[in-house]
C-alpha cells in the first residue's frame, strides 16, 4: 500500500519543518552571498520583498492542499496504480534509491513542460521574473505552479507506488539543495566542474535563469544533473560568461510590476509569445 497512517502524518506534519528549513537556508546563503558573491547584485528592497511574499503564499498554498483535500487526492489516484514499487522484491534500500531518482526525473519532466506548454509556462514565468537570482529565488514560485507541480509529482508517485517516505525524504533534500542552487555564490572552479557531474550547481542553474530562450530552455534538472547530460539538454556555460550574463524575461514576457500583485496576475495576462 502507498500510504499508510503514519506516512500520511509524517508528510503532513514535514510542512513546519519545511518552512523553517526554508527561512534558515535563505539567512545562510544571504550571509554567505554577502561576502562571496558571484556577480554583484543590487535587487531592490521591493523586489525582496514581493519574492517573500508570493514564497509565504505559495507555501501556504501547498499548506492548504495538504490539510484538506491531500487524502481524498491520493485515494482518488490509487484507482489509477498499476504497479507497487514499494512491495518489490528488491532490497529496501534499494526502492528508495529508485524512488529518488524517479521523483527527481518527475520534477525534470514537470520542468520542462513548464518551458514547452504555455499555460505551464505562463506560471513558470513568475520564478524567471527575477533578473537577481540568489537564494531567496528558490521561494518565487506562483502558488499554482508548486499545487500543480506537487500534484503531478504525486499522481505519478501514486501509480508507480512509490514509498511516500521517499517523497518526504525527496522533499528535505530537494528543499536544501534548491537554495544552494540558486545562490549567488562563488563556488571553486574545481569543485564546482566535480560537482556538477552529480548535482546541479549554482552556475548550471544560472544558465538557466539567462534571458537568452536557448540557454533557458537549458539546464532543466531539479536535483541531479545527468537527465539534462541524458537528454541533450544540458548548456555548461552562458556564452556571454558569468560576468555579463542576463537573467530574467524579455519584452512582454517581463511582468508589468514586480510585487506581490504584479506577480499573482502576471500569468493570466497577455504574453508576446503567444
Ligand atoms: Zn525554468
Amino acid at each position: 500500500m502507498f500510504l499508510s497512517f503514519q506516512e500520511a502524518i509524517y508528510y503532513l506534519t514535514y510542512d513546519q519543518v519545511h518552512w523553517l528549513i526554508s527561512i534558515l537556508m535563505i539567512m545562510l546563503f544571504a550571509s554567505i552571498e554577502y561576502f562571496y558573491p558571484r556577480v554583484q547584485s543590487n535587487s531592490k528592497k521591493s523586489r525582496v520583498l514581493a519574492i517573500l511574499a508570493i514564497g509565504i503564499f505559495s507555501y501556504a498554498a501547498v499548506w492548504l492542499f495538504k490539510s484538506s483535500i491531500y487524502l481524498n487526492v491520493v485515494s482518488f489516484f490509487l484507482n489509477f496504480q498499476i504497479y507497487s514499487l514499494s512491495k518489490a522484491d528488491i532490497p529496501v534500500l534499494a526502492v528508495y534509491i529508485f524512488s529518488i531518482l524517479l521523483i527527481d526525473f518527475l520534477v525534470f519532466i514537470f520542468h520542462f513542460l513548464s518551458h514547452k506548454v504555455i499555460w505551464l509556462w505562463k506560471l513558470h514565468s513568475v520564478h524567471h521574473a527575477d533578473e537577481h537570482v540568489d537564494a531567496k529565488t528558490g521561494v518565487l514560485h506562483h502558488p499554482f505552479e508548486s499545487l500543480s507541480s506537487m500534484i503531478f509529482v504525486l499522481f505519478f508517485s501514486v501509480v508507480l507506488g512509490l514509498p511516500l517516505v521517499a517523497l518526504i525524504m525527496y522533499a528535505a533534500i530537494a528543499t536544501l539543495h534548491n537554495f544552494f542552487a540558486h545562490a549567488n555564490i562563488a563556488l571553486p572552479e574545481s569543485f564546482d566542474r566535480i560537482l556538477r557531474l552529480v548535482i546541479i550547481t549554482p552556475d548550471m542553474h544560472r544558465t538557466h535563469h539567462s534571458i537568452d530562450i536557448k540557454e533557458g530552455n537549458s539546464n532543466f534538472g531539479q536535483l541531479f544533473s545527468f537527465w539534462d547530460r541524458l537528454f541533450g539538454t544540458y548548456v555548461s556555460n552562458p556564452a556571454t560568461g558569468e560576468a555579463k550574463l542576463i537573467m530574467g524575461l524579455a519584452g512582454k514576457e517581463k511582468p508589468k510590476e514586480f510585487s506581490l500583485k504584479g506577480l499573482l496576475i502576471h500569468p493570466f495576462s497577455r504574453f508576446d509569445s503567444n
